[in-house]
C-alpha cells in the first residue's frame, strides 16, 4: 500500500516572521502525524533555511517550490537543485501550473528541471494538469499524458522512484472549484496507466500520484478516501497552520484506514 502524502505551497505568500511562526505552528499541531503519511511544505527561497531549521527534529520536510535547469552559473536569479539540497530540503515541486502558465516553462524545460531534482538527490514533485479550454475540448488525456512522457523521457526506473505525480488541474487551483473524485481518480488512473508504459508496471504500482486544486478541510476526505489518490498538494488552505494541521490529520486517518 501506498504511503498517504501532503503538500503544502506556500506561493509567493507571508513575510519572514509569519512563515516562521506558521511553520512552528505546523510542527506544534502536526506532532502526531503517523506513519500513513509524508508531510511537505514548501515556503518561499528566502525563507528556506529559517523554517528546515524551525522543523529540524519533527516529521515535517521542506522543499523549493522550483528550481533552475541548471547546477551552477551565472543565472541571476536562479536557484538550483544543489542549493536546495545544501539548505536542507528533501523535495521539490517542478512543473507547477503556475511555473507552466505563468512563466511560461515548457515541456522541455521541466524535464531538464527534473532531472536536475533527480541529480540532487531530491524528491520531484512533477505537477501536471489541463486547463479548462482543454478540459472542455476533451484534451486532458493528451495534454496530461504529453507532460508526463516528455518529463519522464531518458529516466530509469531506480531514479524514478524519487517522483511523485501530483495531478493539478488548472481550473481547479485558487479558484475554489475542486474536480470531483470521480474526475481525479479518471486522470490518476490515465497517469498510472502510463507511468506503466513509460518506466515499467511495478514502478506505476509504487509510485504516488496527488491531487491538487482548491483542496479544504471540508472536501479533503472525499478525495484521499480513495486508493487511486494517494495525497493531495494544497495551496491557500496550507497558508493557516490550523487548517492544514487538519488537512494532514484527516490524510493520515484515511490512509491509516485502508
Ligand atoms: C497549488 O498551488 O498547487 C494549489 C493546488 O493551490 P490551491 O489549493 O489554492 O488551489
Amino acid at each position: 500500500m501506498r504511503k498517504g502524502w501532503i503538500g503544502g505551497n506556500w506561493k509567493m505568500q507571508k513575510l519572514l516572521s509569519e512563515a516562521s511562526a506558521t511553520a512552528s505552528d505546523v510542527v506544534r499541531m502536526s506532532a502526531e502525524v503517523g506513519d500513513s503519511v509524508d508531510v511537505v511544505i514548501y515556503p518561499p527561497f528566502p525563507y528556506l533555511m529559517e523554517i528546515v531549521a524551525k522543523t529540524e527534529g519533527s516529521p515535517i520536510q521542506v522543499g523549493g517550490q522550483n528550481l533552475s535547469d541548471q547546477e551552477y552559473g551565472a543565472l541571476t536569479g536562479d536557484v538550483s537543485g544543489p542549493m536546495l539540497k545544501s539548505v536542507g530540503c528533501t523535495s521539490v515541486l517542478v512543473g507547477h501550473s503556475e511555473r507552466r502558465h505563468i512563466f511560461g516553462e515548457s515541456n522541455d524545460l521541466i524535464a531538464k528541471k527534473l532531472k536536475m531534482a533527480l541529480k540532487a538527490d531530491l524528491d520531484a514533485v512533477l505537477c501536471v494538469g489541463e486547463t479548462l479550454e482543454q478540459r472542455e475540448s476533451n484534451q486532458t488525456e493528451k495534454v496530461v499524458t504529453e507532460q508526463v512522457r516528455s518529463a519522464l523521457a531518458g529516466i530509469g526506473a531506480e531514479e524514478a522512484d524519487r517522483i511523485t505525480v501530483a495531478y493539478e488541474p488548472v481550473w481547479a487551483i485558487g479558484t475554489g472549484k475542486v474536480a470531483t473524485p470521480e474526475q481525479a481518480v479518471e486522470v490518476h488512473k490515465i497517469i498510472r496507466d502510463l507511468l506503466g508504459r513509460c518506466i515499467g508496471k511495478d514502478y506505476a504500482d509504487r509510485t504516488r500520484i496527488h491531487y491538487g486544486g482548491s483542496v479544504k478541510v471540508d472536501n479533503i476526505e472525499t478525495l484521499v478516501s480513495n486508493d487511486d489518490i494517494d495525497g493531495t498538494l494544497v495551496g491557500g488552505a496550507s497558508l493557516d497552520a490550523g487548517s492544514f494541521a487538519e488537512l494532514v490529520q484527516r490524510t493520515g486517518v484515511a490512509k491509516a484506514e485502508r
